[in-house]
């Protein structure tokens, strides 16, 4: 389907985005690569697992069987509206769930065209978009599911979950919120800053996992503004808005006045950006002097302003990131293994990525997902299969096994308790 429609994915992409066709088709054949490690790996993921158990219970043959979890819901967001559809699918067929996809209404033309190519590519008995907005979802919320697999944001998400704790439906979700950025005084800091603008710009920050605000610690700051000045001169020559510089739009002009509103609130000095054309249109912006308590720091942006707090040492950023919600991903610049392991253990998220931005997504075998107030569940690779899926143990004791069974009918005695519960009081506890 995707090698197929490129065009037709990038044209609705652009139409509903602006997305440059570099990001559209990118972001669009990635499909690729998931679907067919999903295809090579679908055996060995399926195949019943054996534990390794103790000698007197193998006649048991204890297993675990996957088992598809029965019929699933996707319901994705506009942000990403093709793939956010299409990659948790991987996990629905590859698990054997037959599923209905609901796109974003709020992404009408790439809605539209999923709906026209499902029944072309798999079997509409099995696969179908539903599109609609809330009246339409609530539609679907009042069935019953055997899975509900939500992306978009946590105020929506609760609505989700509150749905399907009605019918005790499992779910998955996958929702956003500040993922911080801490550059260290020991990292080569032009890379961060290339790294880190070129990341907070893609889709125009309307991402999930997009770097949502910076942590830089003070010794090295000017040294980092400086850099981000020149990564911004280098990749938009020309003014932001010319057409050659392809920089797209903000999904609507209700977003875009919400983030407009932000920046106008901020406390913070812009070094550069700030721009604004008609109700859709918002430049590359960095904003610095932020404090804590700034309006930029209130919600997740969702759009290309990056805002930069000044902090001594990182164990000062760790301690203004242990106040925030738990964040979707956790970027941190830095080469001392000293400071990546107090990250490690000392603070919380879905991902951490060390040096770099979006990098996790690329290994299709590391779940994806959020932590606390960014979600729970995770997809991706063999994730997307177990999130599909149901674990079912199987054993089979067989008559000849009853021997074993001796103590534990009635009437209790006081030797069958010696030997059943007596046995597990006397076991030995290895010394450590
Ligand atoms: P959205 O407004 O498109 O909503 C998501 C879905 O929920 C849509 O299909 C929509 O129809 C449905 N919906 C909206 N209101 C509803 C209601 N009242 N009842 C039932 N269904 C409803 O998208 P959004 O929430 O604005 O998406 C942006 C958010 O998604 C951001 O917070 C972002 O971080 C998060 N996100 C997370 C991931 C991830 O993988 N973790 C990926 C992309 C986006």
């Amino acid at each position: 389907m995707i090698q197929d429609n490129i065009e037709s994915f990038e044209q609705a992409l652009f139409a509903d985005l602006g997305k440059p066709r570099w990001e559209a088709g990118g972001e669009v054949a990635n499909i690729i690569p998931a679907s067919l490690h999903a295809a090579s790996q679908l055996e060995e993921w399926a195949a019943p697992e054996k534990p390794q158990v103790q000698e007197w219970l193998q006649s048991w043959d204890p297993t675990v069987y996957s088992v598809p979890k029965g019929v699933a819901l996707i319901i994705a967001p506009w942000n990403f509206p093709i793939v956010l559809c299409l990659l948790p699918l991987i996990g629905a067929i590859s698990a054997g769930c037959p599923t209905v996809v609901k796109p974003s209404e709020t992404t009408p033309t790439c809605s539209a065209l999923l709906a026209t190519l499902f029944p072309k590519y798999l079997d509409p008995e099995a696969y179908a978009v539903v599109n609609g907005a809330v009246e339409e979802t609530n539609v679907l919320l009042a069935n019953r599911w055997d899975h509900i697999f939500f992306t978009g944001g946590g105020n929506i998400g609760k609505i989700i979950a509150a749905a399907a704790a009605q019918k005790l439906t499992p779910i998955t979700l996958e929702l956003g919120g500040k993922s911080p950025v801490i550059v260290a005084e020991d990292c080569d800091v032009e890379l961060a800053a290339k790294r880190i603008l070129w990341g907070k710009t893609q889709n125009c920050g309307q991402l999930c996992v997009a770097p949502d605000h910076v942590y830089v610690v003070r010794s090295v700051a000017p040294a980092f503004i400086a850099a981000l000045k020149k990564a911004y001169a280098t990749f938009w020559p020309k003014p932001i808005f010319s057409p050659e510089m392809e920089w797209g739009k903000m999904i609507n002009s209700r977003h875009h006045a919400r983030v407009k509103k932000l920046l106008d609130r901020s406390k913070g000095t812009i070094i550069i950006g700030g721009e604004v054309e008609g109700d859709q249109r918002i430049s590359p912006t960095i904003v610095t002097n932020v404090q804590p308590d700034d309006s930029l720091m209130e919600e997740e942006i969702f759009g290309p302003i990056l805002p930069v707090l000044e902090v001594e040492n990182t164990d000062d950023a760790i301690k203004h990131i242990a106040a925030l919600p738990s964040p979707l991903v956790l970027y941190a610049f830095t080469d001392s293994s000293k400071t990546k392991d107090k990250l490690l253990q000392q603070t919380r998220s879905g991902s951490i990525v060390f040096n770099d931005v979006y990098s996790q997504m690329s290994v299709q075998q590391l779940p994806f997902g959020g932590f606390g107030e960014s979600g729970y569940g995770a997809y991706f690779g063999k994730a997307s299969f177990d999130t599909f899926s149901h674990r079912r143990p199987f054993v089979n004791v067989q008559p000849s096994a009853e021997p074993l069974f001796a103590a534990r009918y009635r009437p209790y005695t006081e030797q069958a308790y010696n030997v059943a519960v007596g046995g597990m009081l006397r076991t030995k506890i290895p010394s450590a």
